[in-house]
C-alpha cells in the first residue's frame, strides 16, 4: 500500500484478480482497472513519485469522482423546459411504435432477447455502463416533454406541465452506476471486498399514473446495476411506455451497450404482466402499482420487489407556518392532480388553526366548497360508496382530472390559477380513507396535534408510504415521524421535497414500501458477492 496523505491511499492488487489497484480517498473507494484511463496513471503513482505529481494524480481522479458522485443537475423547477416546448397535438398522434428498438411481437420474445442482451453487456466493459447511464439521462431530459405528452394524451389523467417535472427529476435524479461503491475490510486475516453484481433479466411491471417516469427512473437503476430489463406496461399506457423504452434502447446503443437491454412487447395486458411474474427466465420482479398487482407478485413464488398505493396524510399543527402549509398543500396534492402515490391526500388540522390554514389553501390555488356543494360532488365522482370510514372507488373519467373539470360538473367555471377543491370533511367521511387521485382534497379539523395524527396514521392504512407534517415542535415532528413509520416522512415541505425536488436527495419513482427497500435504487436491483483474499495485502 501507498500512502498518500491521511485520507488517500493506493492498494497495488495483482493484475490476475482483474484490476490494476484499489484507490481509497477519503470513505470512496474506486477500483481501477486496466482498461480505464485513470489506470495508467495510477500505476505511475506506484512508483515514487513527487508531491506533486501525486497531487495532480488525486485532483485528476477526485475529478472524476467529483462529477459522478454530484446529484445530477439541480435545475430549479422554474428552469425546466416547459410546453411552450410542445409538439403540435397533430403530430403527437403520428408517433406510433412499431416493432425494433427493445419492442417485439410477443413477451416470450422479449425474454429471449433480454437474456441476450444481459449476456452481451456482460462482456463490455463497466466504461460502456457508465457511457450509457450518461446518453439515458440525456436522452430522457431532451424528450421530456414529448414523453409528458404522449403520457398524458394516452391516459388523460394528470397534467402534463407536471409530467415534464417527473421525467426530468427521474433523468436526472435517479443515482447512477457511481452509487454501486466496492466496499473493502482489511486486517490480519487479508483483505476482503464486497460489490455489487447484476441480477440478471429483471421483470418490470408499470403502473399508468407514470408510464414514461417510471420507465425512466427504473431504466437508469436497474442498468446501471448491469441488468437487463422486461417491461409490461400498463395497457391503457402501452404507447407512452414503449415509446419511452424505444427511445432509452438506442440511448443504450449510441453509448455502445447492448440492443434489447430494454425489452417490452407490443401489446401488454394483465395476462403478460402474469406470464412474466411466472417465467422461469426472469430472475426477479419489480412491480409498482396498486394492492392487486402487489399481491399477484408476492404470490409468484419469484423475489418481488412491491412498491403499493399510498395514502399519504399532511398534519398541520397550531405552531405551523400556516401561509407556507397551505400553498405546500396546493401544491404537493395537486401535484399531476394527485395521481402520484407520495401527493397528499388527506390534511388533519388542528381546530385552532383550521381558519387560517383553509385561507391559505384559497389564496394558493384552492377553491373551498359548502358542505352542500361537497356532498354534490361526491356524489358525481364516486362510483361506488362503502360508506363512513370506508374506502370508496372513483368514477374513472374523473380520476386525474384538473380541478376545473370536477367543478363544472357542479356548474362552477374558475381559470387555471384553481389547482385543488378544498372540502372540510367529517373523520369518517370516505374522501379520507380513499387514495382518491383528483385533486379533491378533505380537510378534517381535530381537537389537538395528537388526535390529528392519530386519525392520519389509521387514514394511511399501513401502508408505510409517505406522510407529511408541518410543524415547528420537534417532540410532535417525532411523534408523527415514528407512528407512521413510512419509507418517506417530509417537515414543512410539500411531498415531492421527499423525491429530491426542492428537498435534498435522489429520486426514485418505484417506492417499495410493502417489501421494505423505500425509495429503490441501483443497489436495490444488486447482488451483493463478496471475494476475500486470504492473509495478502492487509493494511493494517
Ligand atoms: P394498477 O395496479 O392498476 O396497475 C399497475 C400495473 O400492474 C399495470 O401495468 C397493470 O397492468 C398491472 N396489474 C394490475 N393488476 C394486476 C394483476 N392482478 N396481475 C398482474 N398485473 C397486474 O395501478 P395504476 O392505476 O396503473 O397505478 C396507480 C396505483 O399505483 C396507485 O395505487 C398508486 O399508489 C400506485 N403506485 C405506487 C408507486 C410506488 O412507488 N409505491 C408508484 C406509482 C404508483
Amino acid at each position: 500500500m501507498v500512502s498518500i496523505f491521511n485520507d488517500a491511499h493506493f492498494i497495488p492488487i495483482p493484475q490476475g484478480m482483474g484490476f490494476t489497484a484499489l484507490l481509497i480517498i477519503k470513505h470512496h473507494v474506486v477500483t481501477i482497472t486496466p482498461t480505464s484511463e485513470r489506470a495508467a496513471a495510477v500505476s505511475n503513482a506506484l512508483l515514487p513519485l513527487s508531491e506533486n505529481e501525486i497531487n495532480a494524480i488525486i485532483t485528476r481522479v477526485m475529478r472524476d469522482i467529483g462529477t459522478t458522485y454530484q446529484p445530477m443537475g439541480r435545475t430549479p423547477l422554474e428552469a425546466l423546459p416547459t410546453m411552450a416546448d410542445a409538439i403540435p397535438p397533430a403530430h403527437l398522434r403520428e408517433l406510433g411504435v412499431e416493432l425494433g428498438y427493445g419492442i417485439h411481437p410477443t413477451l416470450e420474445d422479449a425474454i429471449a432477447a433480454a437474456n441476450q442482451a444481459f449476456r452481451d453487456l456482460h462482456d463490455l466493459p463497466l466504461s460502456i455502463r457508465n457511457k450509457m447511464v450518461t446518453a439515458i439521462r440525456q436522452t430522457a431530459t431532451e424528450n421530456a416533454v414529448l414523453l409528458a405528452q404522449l403520457a398524458h394524451s394516452e391516459t388523460g389523467m394528470g397534467r402534463a406541465e407536471d409530467k415534464i417535472t417527473k421525467n426530468w427529476m427521474n433523468a436526472n435524479l435517479t443515482p447512477g452506476p457511481e452509487y454501486l461503491t466496492t466496499e473493502a475490510f482489511s486486517g490480519d486475516g487479508g483483505l476482503t471486498i464486497t460489490e455489487y453484481a447484476p441480477f440478471g433479466v429483471i421483470g418490470s411491471i408499470i403502473p399508468s399514473t407514470n408510464p414514461t417516469s417510471t420507465v425512466i427512473n427504473n431504466t437508469i437503476s436497474m442498468v446501471s446495476a448491469g441488468n437487463a430489463v422486461v417491461f409490461n406496461a400498463h395497457p391503457s399506457a402501452k404507447r407512452a411506455s414503449n415509446y419511452t423504452i424505444q427511445l432509452l434502447n438506442q440511448a443504450i446503443m449510441s453509448a455502445g451497450g447492448p440492443p434489447n437491454l430494454l425489452s417490452a412487447c407490443i401489446d401488454p395486458t394483465i395476462e403478460t404482466a402474469t406470464q412474466l411474474m411466472h417465467h422461469p427466465r426472469v430472475r426477479v420482479l419489480v412491480v409498482t402499482g396498486g394492492a392487486g398487482v402487489v399481491s399477484a407478485a408476492m404470490k409468484s413464488g419469484k423475489r418481488a420487489i412491491c412498491a403499493g398505493p399510498g395514502n399519504p396524510p399532511a398534519v398541520v399543527d397550531e405552531t405551523a407556518d400556516l401561509e407556507q402549509a397551505g400553498r405546500d398543500i396546493v401544491r404537493g396534492g395537486s401535484f399531476d392532480n394527485n395521481i402520484i402515490c407520495t401527493t397528499e391526500k388527506g390534511t388533519f388540522v388542528v381546530d385552532r388553526v383550521a381558519n387560517d390554514l383553509v385561507e391559505a389553501m384559497a389564496a394558493h390555488g384552492g377553491y373551498v366548497l359548502t358542505s352542500w356543494q361537497i356532498r354534490r360532488l361526491w356524489g358525481i365522482v364516486c362510483r361506488e360508496d362503502h360508506g363512513p370510514g370506508e374506502a370508496a372507488y372513483m368514477h374513472k373519467e374523473f380520476i386525474g382530472q384538473n380541478a376545473s373539470v370536477l367543478l363544472r360538473e357542479l356548474g362552477i367555471k374558475v381559470g387555471p390559477e384553481v389547482r385543488q377543491i378544498v372540502a372540510e370533511v367529517e373523520p369518517d367521511h370516505p374522501l379520507v380513507w380513499t387514495e382518491q387521485m383528483m385533486p379533491f382534497m378533505p380537510v378534517v379539523r381535530m381537537p389537538d396535534v395528537y388526535s390529528a395524527i392519530d386519525l392520519a396514521w389509521r387514514s394511511e392504512h399501513g401502508y408505510r408510504h409517505t406522510a407529511v407534517i408541518h410543524s415547528k415542535n420537534v417532540d410532535h415532528m417525532t411523534h408523527m415521524a415514528r407512528l407512521m413509520d413510512c419509507s418517506i416522512f417530509v417537515k414543512n415541505g410539500p411531498n415531492f421535497a421527499g423525491l429530491g425536488v426542492e428537498g435534498e436527495g435522489f429520486c426514485s419513482y418505484t417506492i417499495a414500501s410493502p417489501t421494505g427497500e423505500g425509495l429503490t435504487t441501483c443497489r436495490s436491483f444488486s447482488r451483493l458477492r463478496r471475494c476475500a483474499l486470504k492473509d495478502a495485502f492487509r493494511i493494517t
